[in-house]
């Protein structure tokens, strides 16, 4: 039998969002390593493996990429089912590529299964369309952080007309919001920050660019949070064609602590 590791998308948090593809390498696996910002919820439904952490947050002791990558390869050569599970989807900013090659480099096969990424669950858990007919035509991945320092193209970001969404922005609040004011995005658009997108804890900040940094402040933001920005990150009630009877005007420039579950119930 020829080596094999499954790179899998845990989603950003809530196990009903995992796909059942994953489900199924999970079941099989013998071997599972996963990242920090997986959800253990999501173990249940490794009923054979052994677990192994090999998380890596940012600014926090992390297993070093190297021995990720040989222990995956030792684990496969001896014939086991490796699954490498990682938060959301395993290549948007999670290194599924780098793996998937390093793997393919050493003969064995890799098979990646998506997972959802943090910046759509987060927006569609706060009722964001993130493209809108008329409204915004596309959406911008990107990540605030780099190792190598280098920076984005802020100016075509601010200009591109499509909806922003943020990872790793936390720490990068005031960078952001100056970058894209200088790039000419206008200062009073919308923005939300979804801070541990679709667990029970989940909390949204609704704001616009230029009070994001002071709102967030206030707030006390932390990650994992993903930063929407873009006219579609204005309260729902601004789009809604029919307005739920019991919907509360949006604020802008305003902190809006919202707790996921009664935001639920007063809009069913
Ligand atoms: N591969 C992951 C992203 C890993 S980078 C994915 O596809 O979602 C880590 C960043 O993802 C965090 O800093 C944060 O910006 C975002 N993130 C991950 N899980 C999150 C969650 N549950 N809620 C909000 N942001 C999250």
């Amino acid at each position: 039998m020829s080596a094999k590791v499954w790179l899998v998308g845990a989603g950003p948090g809530d196990p009903e969002l995992l796909t059942l593809k994953a489900v199924r390498a999970l079941n099989e696996a013998d071997v599972v390593m996963i990242d920090d910002l997986v959800n253990d919820a999501v173990l249940e439904h490794c009923p054979r493996a052994r677990i192994i952490a090999v998380g890596k947050r940012g600014g926090c002791r992390s297993t070093p990429q190297a021995f990720i990558h040989r222990l995956m390869l030792r684990y496969a050569r001896q014939g086991k089912c490796v699954v490498r599970l990682k938060g959301g989807d395993p290549c948007i900013f999670g290194r599924g590529g780098e793996e998937a090659q390093w793997l393919r480099e050493r003969g064995v096969k890799v098979e990646l299964v998506n997972g959802i990424t943090a910046g759509l669950a987060g927006a569609t858990q706060c009722d964001i369309p993130l493209t809108l007919r008329g409204v915004a035509r596309g959406v911008t991945l990107v990540t605030a952080h780099t190792q190598d320092g280098s920076s984005l193209n802020w100016k075509a970001l601010a200009q591109g007309g499509t909806t922003l969404v943020v990872y790793m922005g936390v720490a990068k609040l005031s960078e952001i919001r100056e970058q894209l004011l200088m790039g000419g995005m206008a200062a009073d658009t919308p923005v939300a920050m979804i801070e541990n997108a679709s667990l029970p804890h989940q909390r949204e900040c609704r704001s616009d660019l230029s009070a994001m940094e002071e709102d967030a402040c206030a707030f006390q933001l932390k990650s994992p949070a993903i930063l929407v920005i873009g006219t579609v990150a204005a309260s729902t009630a601004a789009y809604a064609r029919e307005e739920p009877e019991n919907a509360v005007g949006c604020q802008a420039a305003s902190v809006i602590v919202d707790d996921h579950r009664e935001r639920t119930r007063s809009y069913s």
